[in-house]
């Protein structure tokens, strides 16, 4: 359980390497300094066990010194009938704006690469 949730984490840096490495064969940056990426809060991603990932994968890489910044996206509720949204999980489970209970949830993605500060 514990090492597949290492694994987890693990294969998530590898694809944020990939992305940065695309990028750097794309626009030519000579280092990255800090990566910012955001997680949908039931991606399961834990932001430390992510950092320690990376720090293992982004050896030999023009991300070897680059800090990664990781952003949790809350978790939101949607409602399907008027598109309202509601960020905190632990709020009503009907909707504010119409009051329809026939909402679904929002988790965010995976895992996003916001920005890359590159030099
Ligand atoms: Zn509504």
């Amino acid at each position: 359980m514990l090492f597949s949730k290492v694994m987890h984490e693990l294969s998530i840096a590898q694809e944020i390497i990939h992305i940065v490495t695309a990028q750097q064969a794309q626009h030519g940056f000579e280092k990255v300094n800090i990566v910012r990426v955001r997680a949908g809060a039931l991606s399961g991603i834990e932001p430390e066990s992510l950092r320690f990932s990376f720090e293992v994968v982004r050896q030999g890489t023009v991300a070897a010194k680059a800090v990664l910044e990781v952003d949790i996206e809350p978790m939101a509720l949607v409602c399907r009938q008027c598109g309202f949204s509601i960020v905190d999980s632990h709020g009503p489970t009907c909707c504010q704006k119409c009051g329809s209970v026939d909402m679904k949830v929002d988790a965010g993605g995976e895992l996003d690469v916001v920005s890359l500060d590159v030099d």
